[in-house]
Order: C-alpha cells, then sequence, then structure tokens
C-alpha cells in the first residue's frame, strides 16, 4: 500500500498555503475559492512514516532523553526509540529561539 505524500501548496490569489496530501500531474483546486493550487514542494518527513506531521519547527519537540528534535504525534523518540513523556505543555523550557543552547 502507498502512503501518499503530501505536498504544500498555495492558492494564488491570498498566498495562503494548504497541506494536502497529493498525487503528481493531477491538479488540485482549492475549496473556497476554486482557484488552481500552486505546488510548493513537498512536506517533509516523506512518505511512509509514522509520523503525520510536517517537519516544522511548531511540530517539533526535544526528545527528554536525548534531547533531539522529534514529531510531538511521536510516542518514541526516532533518534534512541526511547518513550517520550507527553508533550510538553510548558515550551519556555525548551525555547525555540536559542537553537545554539547546550
Ligand atoms: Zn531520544
Amino acid at each position: 500500500m502507498t502512503v501518499p505524500q503530501r505536498y504544500r501548496m498555495r492558492v494564488p490569489s491570498t498566498g495562503r498555503e494548504v497541506i494536502r496530501e497529493a498525487v503528481p500531474d493531477i491538479v488540485y483546486v482549492d475549496r473556497e475559492s476554486g482557484e488552481e493550487l500552486e505546488v510548493m514542494g513537498k512536506v517533509l518527513p516523506l512518505a511512509p512514516s509514522t509520523s503525520r506531521l510536517p517537519w516544522a519547527v511548531e511540530n517539533l519537540r526535544f526528545c527528554p532523553w536525548c534531547d533531539q528534535l522529534a514529531q510531538k504525534d511521536l510516542n518514541d523518540c526516532p533518534h534512541c526509540g526511547r518513550r517520550m513523556s507527553p508533550v510538553d505543555r510548558h515550551p519556555d523550557r525548551h525555547p525555540d529561539r536559542h537553537p545554539d543552547r547546550q
């Protein structure tokens, strides 16, 4: 079974971006405006993956064990394989704006 690849697409008139599963060579149309969507790029992680979230800062968190980034919808860290605690509800403990912290 093939897992659909997800793409970032843009509505030309508004610049609004949407993420949806798509198959190459098929034209997709925005539901609201009826406009043809411009394909901006593939969304990481590439299919197949156990995560449904795009690889973006707002969807990532730090593994409490190895401190590597992992998608928030994963229960087990993809780096060290250990079970991660529930999603941190106090993001200030891991500020995204300090990428050079050690
Ligand atoms: Zn880990």
